[in-house]
């Protein structure tokens, strides 16, 4: 058997879409983990941030209560004390960046700054309008600076005498700790007092925040976490994934191939154990549909039988000797005939053990085609036979290879059945040391896709068919050491057998 190679087995689209579809998963599935163990990051590194951003702002009450009091024990301003308390404290926290206070009188106010270098300093009048309105001492009121991304803490030490601590906002957090991807802002009511924003190569963002857990400094931290691609799918997790999926999709594709390769093999082993029954099983069953044919056949030599007899009976009236010499021979070789079909037919119907002789093609497809032509003519169907004048000598089992043409036939008739003008052509002759046996149809021919699968046993696309027919004509076949190979022509289908030929009779 010859197979053909078709688009489908170089391109295997099945294994390519479930490929495909593992790839999906795949990068669905990394891009999922990936975003999640992102957010589990975000919300831990929200919390760490929190705590540590309270911890920042208790150290400011902290500080505003060591200088409220130091400021109270010392009357006579400006004071060494608290310029030496401001000193550390600005020392030390750097984000506070101005301590100062605020002498109010009347609707004017004198700012001392503590805390710098060569201070305490004298900062011109302000106006005492500008300032936050603090009824009792120990009362704090809070206001932005964004041009300075900081604020300021008031601080009502006692009546007319105010405290106020300048915190830089951007030394709020710790900027080394802020991860790459994270955009943050901190904000005091409405207004934005720092912002650090993150590389916009993000493809999806995700936004959470919280308020500082300080009645005193209600600050908003707003948090904004962008996934870049290369972070959802990171290359050196993708590619691993990838081509352990593409492993395991491959090894099953190779365990199914095996699978079914093995079932195959189990299928054609039960078939060459059943091979000779089935052949002749298969004969039997073809006899049905033959049988009208060889009555028809025989119709012939029985009419000529008496049509003889009856002159016969004549010549005896008229004792014409010749005449009934001529009759009987006659008769004699019409029943001859007859019994040559009959033997014919039950030579093609027995049992018997496959024999390999030498035949004249020619000879052995006439024979084949008599079984069959009265067959297919009362379906309509016409049989086109061209087989070349050449003498071509072929081995073969002379009953395999008739049934393998009847099996051939038959289904082209099938092919064609109830087709107008449906027709069946079989050609044959000698080529190249071969004898060829092409047969071919006018029917819809052979679905591509299922070219590879028509020799496989049981393979049928006939509500009552076996799928039995062309697996064992190949068996036959290929016991002669011949091929069948099956195409689609422009017509329909058209099997070609081919034998080693060249022997003498
Ligand atoms: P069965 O005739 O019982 O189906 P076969 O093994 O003889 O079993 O044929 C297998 C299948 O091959 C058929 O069912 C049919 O689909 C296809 N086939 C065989 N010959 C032809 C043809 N001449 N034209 C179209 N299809 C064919």
């Amino acid at each position: 058997m010859m197979r053909r190679f078709s688009i489908s087995r170089i391109i295997p689209f099945g294994s390519l879409v479930i490929w495909l579809s593992t790839g999906v998963v795949v990068v669905a599935l990394l891009a999922a983990f990936q975003y999640r163990s992102g957010l589990s990051e975000l919300s831990d590194w929200t919390r760490e941030t929190g705590t540590f951003l309270a911890e920042k702002l208790a150290q400011h009450d902290a500080h505003m209560t060591a200088l409220a009091a130091v400021i109270r024990m010392s009357p006579a301003e400006p004071s060494a004390s608290v310029q030496g308390l401001a000193e550390s404290v600005t020392a030390f926290y750097p984000r506070i960046t101005d301590i100062a206070t605020i002498h109010v009188d009347g609707t004017s106010a004198r700012v001392i700054a503590y805390g710098r270098p060569g201070g305490p300093v004298f900062e011109a009048e302000h106006s005492a309008g500008d300032l936050p309105v603090l009824g009792k001492p120990g009362e704090t009121a809070l206001r932005p600076i964004p041009e300075q991304h900081a604020y300021d803490i008031y601080k009502l030490v006692e009546t007319g005498l105010l405290l106020r601590l300048r915190i830089s906002a951007g030394g709020l957090l710790d900027m080394d700790r802020i991860p790459p991807g994270y955009s943050v802002s901190l904000l005091l009511g409405d207004t934005v007092l720092f912002t650090h924003a993150a590389r916009a190569t993000s493809i999806l963002n995700v936004k959470t925040g919280l308020f500082a857990s300080n009645p005193g400094q209600p600050l908003h931290l707003l948090i904004s976490r962008g996934f870049s691609l290369g972070e959802l799918l990171p290359l050196r997790l993708l590619m691993p994934l990838l081509i352990g999926a593409a492993l395991l999709v491959w090894l099953g594709a190779q365990y199914r191939n095996a699978s079914r390769e093995r079932r195959r093999q189990e299928l054609r082993a039960t078939l060459l154990e059943q091979e000779a029954r089935l052949a002749h099983a298969g004969r039997v069953n073809a006899l049905g549909e033959m049988a009208s044919g060889i009555a028809h056949e025989l119709t012939q030599p029985i009419a000529a039988m008496l049509s003889q007899s009856q002159a016969a009976r004549r010549a005896l009236t008229l004792d014409r000797a010749d005449i009934l010499e001529q009759a009987l021979d006659g008769n004699i070789r019409e029943a001859k005939r007859a019994g040559d079909i009959l033997g014919r037919m039950r030579a093609y119907i027995s049992g018997a053990e496959a024999r390999i002789e030498n035949v004249a093609l020619a000879e052995a497809l006439n024979d084949a085609l008599r079984l069959i032509e009265a067959d297919l003519a009362q379906q309509g169907i016409a049989l086109d036979v061209t087989i070349a004048q050449a003498p071509c000598v072929v081995a073969v089992d002379v009953i395999s290879f008739q049934q393998v043409i009847h099996n051939l036939i038959r289904n082209a008739a099938d092919a064609v059945v109830g087709q107008p003008g449906g027709r069946v052509v079989l050609t044959a002759g000698p080529e190249g040391g071969q004898a060829i046996v092409t047969i071919a149809d006018t029917g819809p021919g052979i679905e591509p896709a299922l070219l590879d699968r028509i020799f496989e046993p049981f393979f049928t696309t006939k509500p009552d068919g076996m799928g039995l027919g062309l697996p064992l004509c190949v068996r036959l076949i290929e016991k002669m050491d011949g091929t069948i190979e099956a195409r689609n022509d422009a017509g329909g289908a058209r099997f070609t057998i081919r034998l080693p030929s060249g022997g003498a009779t």
